[in-house]
């Protein structure tokens, strides 16, 4: 411990770091995919992805090819949101939760992006309700897949139709998609630049609202139906959310307009979020967040990449991150950053976990195929560790040499 914040001090040009004490320390993502029911199983163990698909999967990405924007999850915008929140609902339109959704908002006077599903859009009973977007200057209509498979898992032919067919369906409404959500925020740098190259900004969230558990559940999501979810806010959808909106001080809401309970939790979300001084704002909001407008996520290093100089940041949502030299004198070690519970993590390149380094938690590369076994983190040891938070477990990690 000693050696790390020796090294720590050693590394870091702002002295005043000291992991753990952060008051906002928590980041939101990790390297399962929250935005629906996970396709991968709880990241405590180290399962493999599996997929219904019969679609050939794609091959792992190069090592030396992996980038820092290939996340279909992260948000391109850190934290501080400055008071604002973006309200976006995937997997719609449905044609009772969404009308509700649709008739609070436009009373409110709320903007909001839908991350529609094709199929769903396909059905009849939901052409009102895209209209009913297309009409309103409130609302903006994007794409989430034709039925939601995981992007990650398929050919490129195969994402390329789930792309495609939802894009040329929504146009046939008179609307030319701007925004694209991969289903479970899964995405590889190959699907990524599919999005990119048709001109869609890949649209991550800050904000995992859990909502589709907590409707599962009747109001309430346990820690073993949804890892993400503490204890303390099993019954508490309100707390966890808004949790979450203080850490971030506003961010994008990850929401689901297909469930009777997120359209019945909306007006309290609504009251809450207004009581406490926050502003709805839309995704093309540039002054909240300009690099989604742009297309062009803050170009950051993200954990696990290789830094270059002493004062490479990681990417994080409060710029709080350093980089952890792989020798008490080296200058070329991996990205890491202080941790609640979970990481980020760009790519997948290092899939990460949050380390007990003597009572504070750091983020560090989980011992994985996507980094193989630690080779492509430089400086790392594989190491047991506990892990910083909940629930109690412990991973074999990529840990820099230096701990
Ligand atoms: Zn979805």
């Amino acid at each position: 411990m000693l050696l790390w914040l020796s090294a720590l001090q050693a590394c870091t040009p702002e002295s005043n770091l000291v992991p753990g004490r952060r008051p906002h320390a928590a980041d939101l993502t990790d390297t399962s995919h929250p935005e629906h029911p996970p396709p991968r199983s709880d990241p405590t163990t180290t399962s493999t992805t599996t997929s219904t698909s019969t679609s050939t999967t794609t091959t792992p990405p190069d090592p030396g090819a992996r980038r820092w924007d290939c996340s279909g999850m992260d948000p391109a915008d850190p934290a501080p949101l400055h008071g604002r929140v973006a309200l976006t609902f995937d997997d719609g339109p449905d044609p009772v939760d969404t009308a509700t959704i649709l008739q609070l908002l436009h009373d409110e006077g709320i903007p909001a992006t839908f991350f529609t599903l094709g199929e769903q859009v396909s059905d009849p009973a939901a052409w009102g309700l895209v209209e009913q977007m297309v009409d309103d200057p409130l609302f903006e209509v994007a794409n989430h897949s034709w039925d939601h498979a995981d992007l990650a898992t398929l050919s490129l032919s195969a994402v390329e139709d789930e792309m495609d067919d939802p894009d040329a369906l929504l146009r046939t409404f008179g609307i030319t998609p701007r925004f694209f959500r991969f289903p479970y925020g899964d995405a590889t740098c190959a699907t990524h630049d599919l999005a990119t190259d048709r001109g869609w900004r890949v649209t991550g969230w800050h904000i995992d609202t859990a909502d589709w558990c907590y409707a599962s559940g009747g109001g309430v999501c346990t820690n073993d139906d949804y890892w993400r979810v503490p204890t303390e806010y099993e019954d508490d959808f309100l707390g966890l959310t808004m949790e979450q909106i203080h850490r971030f001080d506003g961010g994008i809401l990850l929401l689901h307009d297909i469930h009777r309970f997120t359209a019945d939790m909306l007006p309290e979300l609504i009251g809450i979020l207004r009581d406490e001084g926050y502003v709805f704002t839309s995704l093309d909001d540039v002054s909240t967040f300009p690099n989604l407008v742009a297309g062009t996520p803050e170009d950051l290093p993200y954990l696990g990449e290789r830094c270059d100089v002493l004062d490479d940041r990681c990417w994080m949502v409060e710029h709080e991150a350093w980089c952890e030299p792989t020798t008490a004198t080296g200058t070329n070690g991996i990205c890491t950053l202080p941790c609640e519970n979970s990481c980020l993590d760009r790519d997948g390149a290092a899939t990460t976990f949050c380390a007990d380094l003597g009572g504070a938690g750091q983020c560090v590369g989980r011992v994985d195929d996507e980094n193989d076994a630690c080779a492509a983190l430089p400086g790392t040891v594989a190491t047991d560790m506990d892990r910083f938070g909940w629930p109690a477990g412990t991973v074999r990690v990529c840990a820099p040499q230096t701990w």
